[in-house]
């Protein structure tokens, strides 16, 4: 098993706030961001490959956010946006086509070249060098937890005492499970389970009191755990956590 995928998933499982696959995406994604607006900017290779595929509208958000290098952003979008020109412009505009008068007939022929130059546009905007560095890694770090669970007894305990595993990351831990044999998988789903059936029932619990506590017989009980219930819950169901702390700070402020 690659160990340095064992070093990250560890950190990962100490820390015991959230989802510790959600830290371990998030310190991934980072490390990625930063290394999209380093050095590797200026060389041809990386440039080869943002020219053609930019980035999703999720990373160019965040490479946005970062500040760090705004004359290497510039000069990545600056290439980019040449390179995707270039590919649509001739397309984009023979698919441009001829009025039907009394002269020319009908051509439905326009009909297909809208769809593909349709096709070319999303598939271009789609594609983020960013998201695949992160899925190959995540398959990874999958890989290695469902393999530390049943080789690693301190790391089985970790695993088995996470805050959670949102929703996602669950999914995720399922489809690796099912390369297991019978009794590794067994246990694994049997801990997957019990977390996953714990938390569900404490968000459920928790989002019923705050909504309980609109009623003005409840305003002066205690919030309790429940006041942060509908971002952890948001946490739990899409494992995102960033913009849904941003509108508690906003709503709070
Ligand atoms: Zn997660
Ligand atoms: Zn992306």
């Amino acid at each position: 098993m690659e160990k340095i995928y064992m070093i990250p998933v560890n950190d990962a499982y100490n820390e015991s706030c959230g989802c510790p696959i959600c830290r371990l995406r998030d310190k991934a994604e980072t490390n990625y961001l930063e290394y999209y607006l380093g050095p590797s900017l200026m060389e041809p290779d990386t440039r080869k490959i943002t020219n053609k595929t930019g980035f999703c509208p999720v990373h160019m958000g965040k490479l946005n956010q970062a500040v760090t290098n705004r004359l290497g952003l510039g000069l990545v979008m600056h290439t980019h946006l040449k390179d995707f020109h270039e590919e649509l412009d001739p397309k984009l505009k023979a698919s441009i086509p001829a009025k039907a008068g009394l002269l020319k007939g009908r051509n439905s022929d326009y009909k297909q070249k809208f769809n593909s130059v349709a096709d070319l546009i999303e598939k271009r905007i789609g594609s983020c060098p960013i998201c695949d560095n992160l899925n190959e890694a995540m398959g990874h770090y999958i890989e290695v937890i469902c393999w530390m669970f049943s080789h690693d007894h301190e790391f089985k305990d970790k695993f088995m005492n996470a805050e959670f595993h949102c929703l996602p990351h669950t999914a995720m831990l399922l489809r690796q499970a099912a390369k297991l044999s019978q009794n590794e998988a067994s246990d694994f789903v049997d801990a997957l389970y019990n977390n996953n059936s714990k938390t569900f029932e404490a968000l459920i619990s928790d989002v019923e009191y705050f909504t309980l506590k609109f009623d003005y017989r409840n305003t002066d009980k205690p919030w309790g755990t429940s006041k942060d219930s509908i971002q952890r819950s948001m946490r739990f169901l899409s494992s995102d956590g960033r913009d849904f702390d941003v509108q508690q700070t906003k709503k709070q402020s």
